[in-house]
C-alpha cells in the first residue's frame, strides 16, 4: 500500500536497448529508474550477449532490486527491463518481469516485458494449458511469450501476425531474442511506447522522459499496431494486423500517469496539464484568494488554473517525497491522521484564505475528505475542489487499477453528494469536451471509458467477473450496476 493514496495505479513501465558497445544493463537500469512512477512493486532486467541470456528480477523499487554486481552480471549488447505494478496476476515474485520462455521446438529463449492488460487472457490461458504448455506465472504477459514461441510460422512477421490476431486489449511490449530487440504496440495504441537512437543502436521506452534522462533524443512514437525489429542489420518496421477500428490512447496518461516532462503523440505533457487547469478555470470560476495543487501531478494544472483565473498560485501542501510502498500497517492514531502521512499543510500560506484546490482525480473518495480536513485545520476559510478529469464511473480493463463500480464514488453518488462527502464548499469536474480540447486531439483517437463507460472493445465478460469478484459482502446479485450519477 501507499499511505494516503487513492490515486489510480499504473500497470508498468517497459524499456529496451539494442546497443553494441554500450553498457546496456546500466542504460536499462537508469531507464527504469526514470520510469519508476509507472510501477513500484517489482523490477527486472534481462540481457543477451548473442549467445546467452542473463536475468535479474526482484520485488521493490529499481534502486532496491539492482546493485553493481547485478549490472556486471547482466552482460551483452541487448537488454530489456520492466517496472511493475500488478493489475493482473497479483503481487508475487513469480510475476516479476521480464518473463523468459523457451521456444517449444528449438529451445531458443525469448524475454518479454509488458505494459497493459490482455482482455482475453483467461481464454488464452485455458487454450495454452489444453495444449500442455506449462504456464508458470499468473500474469498475462507470459501468455504472449508462449504464443510467440508456439506460432506455426517461420518469419517474425508471420509470428507476430499469428499472435496479434489472437491477443486482445492493451499491450506495449519490449521483446528480446538472442540477437534481436522488438518493440510492439497494440493496434489501439492504448499505452505509450517511443523510440530513440543511441550510438550504433536504438532504445525503446514507455515514455520519452526515460530517453532524455540518458541524453538520448526521441526519434518518434511506436505507432499503434506497429512492430519494430532491431538487429545487426539495422531497424525495420512492420504492421502485422489490420489497424484497429478505433484508436484508444489512454486519456489518463495525459491527466496523471505520464511524467510532465514526457511527450505523448509528440506533445509535452506539462503544458497540456496547464491547459487542463485553464479550461477548469473557464468552466468552474470561483472567487478565491489562492490556488494550490495536490502534489505532484496536479501542480501544472493548478498553475494553469491560477493564471487563467488571475488568482495567485501558492504551494499549500508539501508532499513527503520519500513515501513509497510499505507493508507496515499504520496504527489507529496514524490512520486517523490519514493523509498527513503523505502531505503536510503549510498553515502560514492557507490560514484565513479562500482556497481553490486542484487535483487530478477522486477515485474511491477515501483520501480527498482527509485532504480537505487537513487544509481546513490549517485555517482555510473556504475550499473549492477542482478536478482535471470528468467523474470516473467505470473500471479500467487496459492496465490500470482504478476500482470497481462499487468502489468508484462517482458511479454511486451525484457531484453534489460527492461534494458533501468530501466536505468541500464547491466541487467542479472538467468536462470531457474541455479535457479533449486541452489535450488537443479528437476524442475518437482516445479511450475515455472510465469517464463514459463506453469501451473501445467488448469487455462485458471482464466487467461481470470483476464486479462479482469484488462485490461487497451482503450485496444482492440482482443489483443493477448500469447506473451512474
Ligand atoms: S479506461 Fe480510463 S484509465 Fe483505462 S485506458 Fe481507458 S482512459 Fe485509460
Amino acid at each position: 500500500m501507499i499511505p494516503g493514496s487513492d490515486n489510480p495505479r499504473e500497470a508498468c513501465g517497459v524499456f529496451g536497448v539494442y546497443g553494441p558497445g554500450e553498457d546496456v544493463a546500466r542504460l536499462t537500469f537508469y531507464g527504469l529508474y526514470a520510469l519508476q512512477h509507472r510501477g513500484q512493486e517489482s523490477a527486472g532486467i534481462a540481457a543477451s550477449d548473442g549467445n546467452e541470456f542473463s536475468i535479474r528480477t526482484g520485488m521493490g523499487l529499481v534502486s532496491q532490486v539492482f546493485d553493481e554486481e547485478d549490472l556486471a552480471f547482466l552482460r551483452g549488447h541487448i537488454a530489456i527491463g520492466h517496472t511493475r505494478y500488478s493489475t493482473a496476476g497479483g503481487s508475487l515474485a513469480c510475476n516479476a518481469q521480464p518473463v523468459i520462455v523457451r521456444d517449444h521446438e528449438t529451445g531458443a529463449p525469448i524475454a518479454l516485458a509488458h505494459n497493459g492488460n490482455l482482455t482475453n487472457a483467461d481464454i488464452l490461458r485455458e487454450d495454452l494449458l489444453a495444449q500442455g504448455v506449462n504456464v508458470e506465472s499468473t500474469a498475462d504477459s507470459e501468455l504472449i511469450a508462449h504464443l510467440l514461441t508456439l506460432a506455426p510460422a517461420g518469419t517474425w512477421e508471420e509470428r507476430f501476425h499469428y499472435v496479434m490476431r489472437r491477443i486482445e486489449g492493451a499491450y506495449s511490449l519490449t521483446i528480446m531474442t538472442k540477437d534481436s530487440l522488438f518493440a510492439v504496440r497494440d493496434p489501439m495504441g492504448v499505452r505509450p511506447l517511443c523510440l530513440g537512437r543511441v550510438d550504433g543502436g536504438w532504445v525503446v521506452a514507455s515514455e520519452s522522459c526515460a530517453l532524455e534522462h540518458l541524453g538520448i533524443e526521441l526519434e518518434r512514437d511506436v505507432e499503434p499496431g506497429e512492430v519494430v525489429q532491431i538487429d545487426a542489420s539495422g531497424m525495420r518496421s512492420f504492421f502485422p494486423v489490420q489497424p484497429a477500428r478505433k484508436l484508444a490512447g489512454c486519456t489518463f496518461e495525459y491527466i496523471y500517469f505520464a511524467r510532465p516532462d514526457s511527450r505523448l503523440a509528440g506533445k509535452l505533457v506539462y503544458p497540456t496539464r496547464e491547459e487542463m487547469g485553464a479550461q477548469l478555470a473557464r468552466e468552474y470560476p470561483v472567487e478565491a484568494d489562492i490556488v494550490i495543487g495536490v502534489p505532484l501531478s496536479a501542480i501544472p494544472a493548478a498553475i494553469g488554473y491560477a493564471a487563467e483565473a488571475g488568482i495567485p498560485f501558492r504551494e499549500g501542501l508539501v508532499q513527503n517525497r520519500y513515501v513509497g510502498r510499505t507493508f507496515i500497517q499504520p496504527d489507529q492514531r496514524i490512520r486517523e491522521a490519514g493523509v498527513s502521512l503523505k502531505f503536510n499543510a503549510l498553515k502560514d500560506v492557507l490560514h484565513g484564505k479562500r482556497v481553490v484546490v486542484v487535483d487530478d482525480s477522486i477515485v474511491r473518495g477515501t483520501t480527498t475528505p482527509r485532504l480537505i480536513s487537513l487544509i481546513r485545520r490549517a485555517g482555510a476559510t473556504e475550499i473549492h475542489m477542482r478536478i482535471t478529469a470528468p467523474p470516473m464511473i467505470s473500471p479500467c480493463f487496459f492496465g490500470v487499477d482504478l476500482a470497481t463500480k462499487w468502489e468508484l464514488i462517482a458511479a454511486n453518488k451525484s457531484v453534489e453528494e460527492i461534494r458533501q462527502h468530501i466536505g468541500a464548499d464547491s466541487l467542479g469536474y472538467l468536462s470531457l469536451e474541455g479535457l479533449m480540447k486541452a489535450i488537443g486531439e479528437p476524442e475518437e483517437r482516445h479511450c475515455n471509458a472510465c469517464f463514459t463507460g463506453v469501451y473501445p472493445i467488448d469487455v462485458q465478460m471482464q466487467m461481470n467477473r470483476l464486479e462479482v469478484s469484488r462485490r461487497p459482502v451482503g450485496v444482492a446479485d440482482s443489483l443493477n450496476y448500469a447506473g451512474g450519477p
